[in-house]
């Protein structure tokens, strides 16, 4: 079982109730489980790290690509092969028929983000046993992340329509949260040991829209659900040892307005790193795509944003062999992306989604001809990836750490920690040699960058 391994309860009840989970997908997935299973702890219930031990398993499913739902019902598969006690929820809950036609023994299934529907599922499934101090005492959420970083999700849903996405239909129209609450729940995980944040949502630049930007109060003063308001209040925010907490951006299109963020990154407010998922950057393909916030001026103000902050990272995913992709628009891609010289660069392969408008399109282009343009795209994004961390070696940065290694015969001791320009499991590492018996997860250190490679950096803290 994945994530549950984490969680413990801190009191035994008699007959208390275990609950299982396996939590699959994407951040905002993560983020689901962890509320649900906040929720339920507050009802009384334990966690199970095992299958063996749960009195009922919870299955968050994804169900973005036709790949990941076969992952989502191979664990179901699993699940109740070792349990049989089985609830889904998430993503892939929006296809209950196609749940309970190969598992019709589920319990119950809910759809993404349908709290109060899967806590009910769990209450009817195993009723809690009520002891007498549930409920007395407030705990701090579960969160299924180390304690040094956290995600925060800002809203739900999504108001576009690309092409070959089906998240709208998944998790309905963009609903955004208030942004003093967003805020409060930031200052409890700062305050609780979170160092970086992570900014999360269907469309981060979109935050508001959808509630006209309301104000709200927050530590007597207005602030609107905006981005921008949002960005500078988290700049606000101090780790108890009196540090300012990595923020990281997160899904956040090129709107106008993003330039405004620049300069709080090159104060130091902000981590200055943006995860724009530009896709492509052949006009015609973006246009098939129907992509957000599609304009051509999208190279000048890269440059015009290394120019207010050059240690920005600008990390990006692209999307080959999308249907109606032509040689001419697949070079125009790389070409940019020369000019561009992207930090950080994912590359997908065009996969259809059941449901997707861009499956109806013509001209798909054929698989041989998507694997050769993917290796091309990736022989030239690591390319420049390894170009710009060999140009980091000699530098000192700031490191957070992840994990620190056991000693080895010589009593020498390693450590994996992230530089600024480093998200969680989506980025690359930094790899430190000699580093104190002291040093703990989530310390920041200053680090010498000694070696690199397309992904990495090595180094020793200076
Ligand atoms: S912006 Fe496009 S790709 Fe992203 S969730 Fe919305 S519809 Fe999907």
């Amino acid at each position: 079982m994945t994530a549950s391994t984490t969680l413990d309860t801190p009191r035994a009840i008699p007959d208390q109730k275990k609950v299982g989970m396996v939590s699959l997908g994407c951040p905002k997935a993560l983020v689901d489980s962890e509320r649900i299973l906040t929720r339920l702890r507050a009802d009384g219930y334990a966690m199970s790290p095992d299958y063996e031990g749960a009195d009922v398993v919870l299955v968050n499913t994804c169900g973005f690509l036709d790949s990941a739902k076969e992952e989502s019902l191979s664990a179901i598969g699993e699940a109740i092969a070792e349990n049989g006690r089985v609830i889904v929820t998430g993503c892939m809950g929006e296809e209950a028929d196609v749940i309970r036609a190969r598992f019709p023994q589920v319990l119950a299934v809910t759809g993404a983000h349908q709290y109060e529907a899967v806590v009910e599922a769990v209450h009817e499934a195993a009723p809690p046993s009520q002891g007498p101090f549930v409920d007395l005492i407030p705990q701090p959420d579960i969160k299924l992340t180390p304690r040094h970083y956290s995600y925060l999700k800002i809203s739900e849903g999504c108001n576009h329509s690309c092409a070959f996405c089906i998240i709208p239909q998944l998790r309905g129209k963009l609903a955004s949260r208030r942004i003093d609450a967003v805020l409060r729940e930031a200052e409890k995980l700062v305050a609780a040991g979170t160092k970086e944040l992570l900014v999360i949502s269907q469309d981060t630049s979109a935050y508001g829209v959808d509630i006209r930007h309301e104000e709200r109060m927050w530590k007597d003063h207005p602030v609107r659900a905006h981005l921008t308001d949002l960005a500078r209040e988290l700049g606000q925010l101090r780790t108890p040892q009196g540090e300012v907490p990595w923020v990281r951006l997160h899904y956040v299109y090129p709107y106008p307005y993003v330039d405004q963020l620049i300069p709080l990154m090159a104060e130091g407010l902000l981590t200055p790193y943006l995860d724009i998922p530009f896709q492509h950057a052949s006009p015609s393909v973006l246009r098939a795509m129907k992509r957000p916030a599609n304009e051509a001026k999208v190279l000048e103000r890269l440059k015009n944003w290394r120019a207010i902050c050059p240690d920005i990272t600008i990390r990006s995913s692209f999307v080959v062999g999308f249907p109606g992709e032509t040689e001419d628009d697949f070079r125009y891609l790389l070409d940019w992306l020369e000019e561009a010289q992207l930090d950080r660069v994912g590359g997908f392969r065009f996969e259809p989604v059941a449901g997707a408008t861009a499956n109806e399109l013509p001209n798909p282009v054929p698989e041989e001809l998507k694997e050769e343009r993917y290796a091309r795209l990736m022989e030239v994004t690591e390319r420049i990836s390894a170009a710009k961390l060999e140009a980091k070696i000699g530098r000192t940065l700031p490191v957070i750490i992840d994990d620190v290694g056991e000693p080895d015969e010589d009593g020498d001791i390693g450590a994996t920690g992230r530089s600024q320009a480093d998200a969680p499991e989506i980025d690359g590492q930094v790899f430190l040699r000699n580093v104190p018996a002291t040093l703990a997860a989530g310390d920041i250190v200053q680090v010498t960058v000694e070696d690199a490679d397309a992904h990495d950096l090595f180094g020793v803290i200076a």
